[in-house]
């Protein structure tokens, strides 16, 4: 890549490097075509802008506060922030990409939402969403997680939403995004498909990002209140399919002193067969409509992937992130489902904040870099640990 090169932005065909592009089937062209010409040019609008913008101030609840976590700093001998996306309505950050996804989709014309959903947030996200505009929303889950996230399914259904189970494969996220793209096959018209994360064909890694862009935009300004400098040193955040990941580091990717630490799920361990450390087990190969790395058998199959938490537990990552693993700009390490746990109850402990699981991730990363006095840490603090609870009962009854 050469250095005029933004690591932000893809090429006009979606592609991130050799990561990216659109690779769907030619049923599902008009929609996705439809999408790529227009996106662009209705986030510009005025007035989307302006929609946008106080929905996410007076319904979402922006701007998610930046807040000088002092106990884990002192235990981390450095200046850690967290970025509070887990203050968002709904829990976390994933609303931030739905209502800009909804207000997008009635500019279309579309009068049908359909999304996936792996830990129940994004479907959460989408329902919520879908009441606040009156219009229908059907949500595809793995069989798997509706039994692991029932509060979210109830949730779901409380905001009118009709959630149906994905009972293929091992029943969990991919399986439902693949029940999604078949509606979505049937339904061409009429239909919006909301994905949650920056993954599938080109528009949506790239729509996605930008959606939750708002993340570092609100960090610069904040920081530089805070600290008088808009630069953090470091800015870490979980990756599942990297939604937001992208959002925390997008306004500092392109500033090269900003390092980027991106933590997954290493499940068991690494090696244990039961993972979801897609960086480190993945080839690069096809996956939901884009080129990435995806963990895959010798023969292209897609592996099962394991981690604790339902929204990591995904076998590729997005094209951005790809994209910055290969290329070196970004950083990535990996938590296992234990380490998570023990980040999870500590932070609980030190700042009287009850994280989710997948943030736990980031979280237990901390201990793996070599952090001083002089740094300043973001990390984004995805969602709330409420859906979690009946996992970290379990641990406590242990
Ligand atoms: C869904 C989710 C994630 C993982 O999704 P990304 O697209 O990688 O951000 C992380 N944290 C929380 C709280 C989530 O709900």
């Amino acid at each position: 890549m050469n250095e005029t090169q933004s690591y932000i932005s893809p090429s006009p065909q979606g592609y991130y490097g050799r990561f990216g592009g659109a690779y769907i089937p030619e049923m599902l062209h008009r929609n996705v075509e439809e999408l790529k010409t227009r996106y662009l040019e209705i986030m510009h609008e005025a007035e989307f802008q302006r929609e946008y913008q106080q929905l996410l101030q007076d319904y979402v609840g922006r701007p998610t506060p930046l807040y000088f976590a002092g106990l884990l700093s002192r235990k981390y001998n450095t200046n850690l922030f967290l970025k509070r996306e887990d203050l968002c309505h709904t829990g976390a950050h994933k609303i931030n990409n739905t209502v800009g996804q909804i207000l997008l989709a009635l500019r279309l014309g579309k009068k049908r939402i359909i999304a996936e959903t792996g830990a129940g947030q994004h479907g959460v996200a989408t329902a919520t969403v879908c009441a606040l505009k009156g219009v229908e929303c059907i949500v595809y889950m793995g069989e798997k997680d509706i039994e692991r996230q029932a509060p979210n399914v109830a949730r779901m259904k409380m905001l009118g939403a009709k959630v149906i189970p994905a009972v293929s494969g091992s029943k969990t996220l991919k399986d439902a995004t693949n029940e999604a793209i078949r509606d979505w096959i049937n339904n061409p018209s009429d239909t919006h498909y909301i994905i949650g994360s920056v993954v599938g064909p080109h528009p949506y890694p790239d729509m996605v990002a930008r959606f939750q862009s708002i993340i570092s935009k609100e960090t610069r300004w904040q920081l530089k209140e805070k600290t008088g400098t808009e630069l953090p040193t470091h800015v870490v955040a979980c990756v599942g399919g990297g939604s937001n990941a992208a959002g925390a580091f997008y306004h500092f990717l392109d500033e090269p002193s900003v390092k980027i630490i991106a933590v997954e799920a290493a499940g068991y361990g690494i090696d244990s067969g039961m993972s979801a450390a897609t960086t480190r087990l993945g080839k690069e190969g096809v996956l939901h409509g884009s080129r990435s790395l995806v963990m895959q058998t010798e023969d292209g199959q897609v592996t099962e992937p394991h981690s604790i938490s339902a929204g990591l537990d995904y076998p590729g990552i997005g094209p951005m992130h790809a994209h910055l693993f290969e290329s070196g700009r970004g950083q990535f390490l990996s938590a296992t489902d234990e380490e998570a746990l023990k980040a999870s109850f500590e932070v609980a402990k030190l700042e009287g904040i009850i994280p989710a699981l997948e943030t736990g991730h980031a979280f237990a990363a901390l201990d793996q870099l070599s952090l001083t006095m002089e740094d300043r840490v973001v990390l984004c603090l995805s969602g709330r640990g409420d859906k979690d609870l009946a996992t970290y009962m379990k641990v406590m009854d242990a």
